[in-house]
């Protein structure tokens, strides 16, 4: 069997790992434009940061690929033919295949604005990016970031840390609305522009100016303002990357559309990760997953079906998490901007500090449904476990410090939790909270 992959991003090499473990005779082929080998793409920020050199975002060493048999091709895949099975390199060359896996991740959307061109402005999803972005910041003092997701939050912090004068151009009234309820975008809002960053809700991008030589110089606001600046980052969102898929002929709507094996529409053509759009999620799923951790997921699984061990992708418990500047979001199962009405939302703020706690639950059993915590670490297995045997809230809030990661330093708030609930749902009770054991179990 000759498995082919395209991408060495999560999806694409924990697909080649796993089935170089489950098929230890196949031949697998990795093909990637980027990089050479694979390197963690949530961590491209640190480089810029300094925090980490390029090898240290390389979670395996060279040596690796070579001595477990994966075949690295570092080239463009250009097209498919999936009748003949074969995939065609920008180099000449032609891979035949058995089994094809498109792991192409995702491209940077952009709006076409108006003077879009001048150098100075561009996205980040790589390694080019990053190459770009650190020669045309050197030295600069001011720039403008568009777009108010995680992408915009890291540019904003890599700008900042080199003392570059930071505007954040956001369209909603409120900081990634369409995920956050208000009382967490409040305090990010809070958090954000303490460090400096001239955060401007509700205002976009509508042009951008260049200068005599090509460059950026300025960019004008839908609220009528010209803003000088000398770079521009623009963190709008990614879409799934359908350019090769495209050209093989496979059905694509918002990405390369899959089946719950991750099949695509060719026989022995499967796609996995960012590029890949669920024909059937689960009621309350996402068709299109853009997350490191559903890449790996997706990877491992299709790999077991490639390999003969037919397996449905089944996600589980949804989660995330993120930093904004030197603040923890952690969130685990469900908890919509705005909760639907058979749903309590209980949310607790320290008064001064950025700490906050919403915990979701049903109304008419009380049984928790979603948590979101921001500056408290919380451990994820245990969360996983409140959610997955339907624990009512009661019983969460009495052993809310199993879930604490850092107990030393939140401990005290757990009490102050408690009593917040008492006070915002006096009709539920809380049992008594254990003490701890001997071994510090509860
Ligand atoms: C700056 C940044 C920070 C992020 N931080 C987080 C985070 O903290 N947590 C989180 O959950 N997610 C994060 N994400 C999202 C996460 O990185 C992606 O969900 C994940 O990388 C997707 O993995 P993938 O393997 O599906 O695709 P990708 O990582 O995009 O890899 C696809 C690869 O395929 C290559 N490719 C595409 N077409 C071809 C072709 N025709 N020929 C050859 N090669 C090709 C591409 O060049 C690319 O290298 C972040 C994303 C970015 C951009």
């Amino acid at each position: 069997m000759h498995l082919v992959i395209i991408g060495n991003g999560i999806t694409g090499v924990t697909a080649a790992i796993t089935a170089r473990r489950l098929a230890p005779d196949a031949r697998i082929t990795l093909v990637a434009a980027e990089s050479a080998h694979h390197y963690s793409r949530p961590a491209l920020m640190y480089l810029y940061l300094g925090h980490l050199r390029y090898a240290d975002v390389k979670p395996y060493e060279d040596w690796f690929w070579a001595e477990n048999r994966l075949e690295l091709v570092h080239a463009e895949a250009t097209g498919v033919d999936t009748a003949a099975r074969t995939v065609q390199l920008a180099t000449g060359q032609a891979l035949t295949y058995d089994n094809l896996l498109l792991a192409t991740g995702s491209v940077v959307r952009t709006a076409g604005w108006p003077g879009q061109q001048p150098s100075g402005v561009q996205g980040f999803y790589g390694l080019p990016d990053l190459e770009k972005m650190s020669q045309a910041t050197q030295g600069i003092r001011q720039a403008v970031v568009v777009g108010g997701g995680l992408i915009g939050v890291e540019l904003a912090e890599m700008l900042h840390s080199r003392g570059i004068g930071v505007t954040w151009l956001v369209r909603e009234p409120r900081y990634w609305q369409s995920v956050l309820p208000p009382e967490e975008s409040a305090l990010l809002e809070a958090h954000i522009r303490s460090h400096g960053i001239e955060l401007r809700l509700s205002t976009e991008l509508r042009e951008i100016l260049g200068d005599e030589q090509g460059r950026v110089r300025a960019v004008v606001t839908t609220t009528d303002q010209e803003l000088p600046t000398e770079w521009v980052g623009l963190a709008t969102g990614v879409q799934p990357n359908l350019a090769l898929a495209r050209a093989a002929g496979l059905e694509t709507d918002l990405g390369i559309l899959v089946n719950e094996l991750l099949e695509t529409s060719a026989p022995g053509a499967y796609a996995a990760g960012d590029c890949a759009q669920h024909r059937q999620p689960a009621p309350g799923e996402v068709a299109v997953e853009q997350l490191w951790y559903t890449g790996r997921m997706q990877g491992e699984t299709v790999a077991h079906t490639i390999c003969g061990q037919p397996t449905p992708y089944r996600r589980g418990q949804w989660f995330n998490s993120a930093k904004f500047f030197n603040l923890e979001y952690q969130t685990y199962g469900r908890v919509p901007a705005q909760p639907a009405a058979d749903t309590a939302s209980f949310c607790w703020q320290h008064p001064t500090r950025p700490h906050l706690l919403r915990i979701n639950f049903r109304r008419a059993d009380h049984v928790v449904t979603g948590v979101n915590a921001l500056g408290l670490r919380q451990r994820q297995d245990v969360w996983e476990r409140w959610l997955g045997e339907q624990t009512p809230i009661g019983v969460v809030l009495a052993q809310l410090a199993a879930a604490n990661f850092d107990a030393e330093f939140s401990r005290q708030h757990e009490p102050a939790i408690r009593r917040e609930f008492a006070r915002q749902f006096p009709d539920i009770a809380v049992p008594k909270p254990r003490r701890k054991g001997l071994f510090g179990a509860w």
